[in-house]
């Protein structure tokens, strides 16, 4: 299926200059979102998840529905001060100024295997910050995937685990 049809592109989203790459025109193409449910599943499950971790907000869209495919558990990964109860946060540097990300803390086991998911892979920024964040926590994450990801930003060379990916544009 060419998911690339069902992807959307904004231009001057958020800011004047960038081009969005929207998914919200997949998501309402039922056919098209089962396809990308199931290929992602099929790129992740060689990294035998325990649990799936989806990035607020967009890769709860994707982390979601792929855990209940699976038949595994799913965990969020929020913005500071949305999750209840104890959390553990990780702080890193933006381009101007810095983000902090957080997770329950008894969300993972230490050793447990997981997957983190997102919608859409840019500088590898959120995501870098997302598998240290988990790795503070003594998860194993092995491996990352995501719908989309914008190559000619090189998000991968942040990684150091495979990064599963459906659409690439160069
Ligand atoms: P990065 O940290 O890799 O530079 O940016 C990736 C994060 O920003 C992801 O959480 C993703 O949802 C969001 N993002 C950045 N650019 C886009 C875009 O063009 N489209 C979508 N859907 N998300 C984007």
């Amino acid at each position: 299926m060419d998911l690339k049809a069902h992807i959307r592109k904004v231009p001057d989203f958020p800011k004047p200059g960038i081009l969005f790459y929207d998914i919200s025109t997949l998501l309402m193409h039922p056919a098209a979102w089962r396809h990308t449910v199931e290929a992602l599943g099929a790129a992740i499950r060689p990294h035998e998840p325990d649990l799936l971790v989806g990035i607020e907000s967009r890769g709860f869209l994707t982390a979601a529905p792929l855990a209940l495919h699976l038949g595994l558990g799913f965990i969020m990964v929020r913005k500071k001060g949305k999750l209840p109860g104890a959390t553990t946060s990780y702080t890193y540097d933006l381009e101007y100024g810095t983000d902090t990300l957080e997770i329950q803390a008894d969300a993972v086991k230490p050793g447990q295997r997981v997957v983190v998911l997102d919608d859409l892979l840019a500088t590898g920024g959120t995501m870098r910050a997302t598998v240290d964040l988990l790795r503070k926590q003594d998860a194993k994450v092995s491996g990352v995937g995501c719908v989309i990801e914008l190559s000619f930003l090189g998000g991968r060379k942040l990684l150091d685990v495979p990064v599963a990916s459906l659409v690439s544009y160069d």
